[in-house]
């Protein structure tokens, strides 16, 4: 028997409600459905069910989920997916792993994720130890967690019998980490579900923060390239080594606004052969953020335009003996940005928050809602309770003290963003 909760929200605009009314109803979204009785117990067995979540984590996590190998992992999530009743459960081209929950109406269409894959290479040991509350294993908060909150509010739905009037799709995405490059979540706004998403939420690491502001990234590889020789006998040619020097210099000097944050890093150099060789080649890697992506666009611009200075002027010092080529190839583009702190959607969230006691903290990030973001459609990451540390570390740990209010607070969240 399926109880249907009705709360008007309306968190795109423009439709039954100005955006005054909108987020007026968004701000106390938590605390009114709180107050409807199957809501309400659903969260009190959310409590009783946290050691279930508990497992679940310790569980997907000793399955390792490599970068561009999180097949078994999301083979897991697959089988959960279908053992929960989600509808139309499969896995997309790139190894999203999907289930619809539907509501009363496909829209408004609420996708509810967190992320599969992490930072740790092949064969590194994912054993997760416990002592007391705390567990300690290579990906335990991040993003392991995630992936047990989301198994968590399918559930807590399913026992409440909770329909809501708009249609929630879970979705365990790939590639969120590092050169993954957000390619889960790329193919899911661009092609799997193209057009047809309206909110979105990632449920990411341990702790209680709401992050709404997407650091965006621009990541390259760069190499000068030439003929080499001898440092002595061919001496008076173009020098890959010294043009490197000149647009690592040339980076060096560039000008970013502090306030957007906006950041540059050479992070790895290398090339040459031996110190009485002149290089053929010589490499960088070089980072690039900001959560503002005029102020990102600028930056890239600027430091594209350097490294043909830096490449002009190691040619002209040798009169184009031995010319140089430059090679610039992107390894990373995320796109920043930011939704509102006042926006419907980060007024739920806090709302949901404060409905449970959590102080969330206000977050800046670069997670899968980047993508959302970039593309105007609202979305919000959420930590999924606890706490964590040493993210991206072999000695992470997760603390489940307390940590069903984070479970709670996402369930809260879900049923928030699926009401029109
Ligand atoms: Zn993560």
């Amino acid at each position: 028997m399926k109880r249907a909760i009705f709360f008007v929200l309306v968190l795109t605009g423009g439709l039954s409600a100005g955006p005054v009314s909108a987020q007026q109803a968004a701000a106390t979204i938590g605390e009114r459905l709180l107050q409807d009785a199957a809501i309400k117990a659903a969260v009190d067995a959310l409590r009783d069910d946290e050691p279930q979540v508990i497992e679940d984590q310790v569980r997907l996590c000793e399955i390792p989920a490599p970068p561009f190998k999180e097949q078994a992992r999301g083979e897991a999530l697959r089988q959960a997916f279908q053992a929960l009743g989600l509808k139309n459960v499969r896995i997309d081209a790139v190894g999203n792993v999907i289930g619809e929950r539907p509501g009363a109406a496909p829209r408004p269409s609420l996708v509810f994720s967190a992320h599969l894959d992490t930072v740790f290479p092949e064969g590194t040991n994912v054993r997760v130890s416990r002592s007391g509350p705390v567990l300690k294993g290579p990906g335990i908060s991040d993003d392991c967690r995630g992936l047990a909150v989301l198994l968590a509010v399918v559930r807590a739905m399913n026992r409440g019998a909770i329909e809501t009037p708009g249609t929630i799709t879970f979705v365990a995405t790939v590639g969120e980490e590092g050169l993954g490059d957000l390619r889960g979540v790329k193919n899911l706004f661009n092609i799997e579900m193209k057009g047809r998403i309206d909110r979105f939420v990632s449920v990411d690491g341990a702790g209680s923060g709401i992050t709404h502001v997407a650091v965006g990234s621009s990541r390259y590889r760069v190499a000068f390239k030439g003929p080499g020789g001898h440092s002595y006998g061919a001496f008076g040619i173009a020098n890959p080594a010294h043009a490197l020097g000149r647009a690592i210099a040339g980076i060096a000097d560039l000008q970013v606004p502090r306030q957007p944050k906006t950041t540059f890093n050479v992070g790895r150099i290398g090339g040459g052969t031996s110190v009485n060789s002149i290089a053929f080649e010589a490499w960088m890697e070089v980072d690039m953020r900001s959560s503002d992506q005029a102020a990102l666009t600028a930056l890239d611009a600027a430091f594209l335009k350097t490294l043909d200075v830096a490449l002009a002027e190691e040619n002209e010092r040798w009169g184009n003996k031995g010319r140089l080529t430059l090679e610039k190839t992107i390894v990373g583009s995320r796109p920043g940005g930011a939704v509102p702190a006042d926006a419907p959607i980060v007024q739920a969230a806090l709302s949901a928050s404060r409905a449970l006691g959590i102080t969330p903290t206000i977050d800046e990030g670069s997670t899968d809602s980047n993508i959302a973001i970039s593309l105007g459609v609202p979305a919000v990451t959420i930590d999924g309770g606890g706490e964590g540390t040493g993210a991206h570390s072999l000695a992470e740990t997760f603390d489940a003290t307390g940590s069903w209010r984070g479970t709670a607070r996402a369930f809260l969240l879900a049923v928030a963003l699926a009401q029109r």
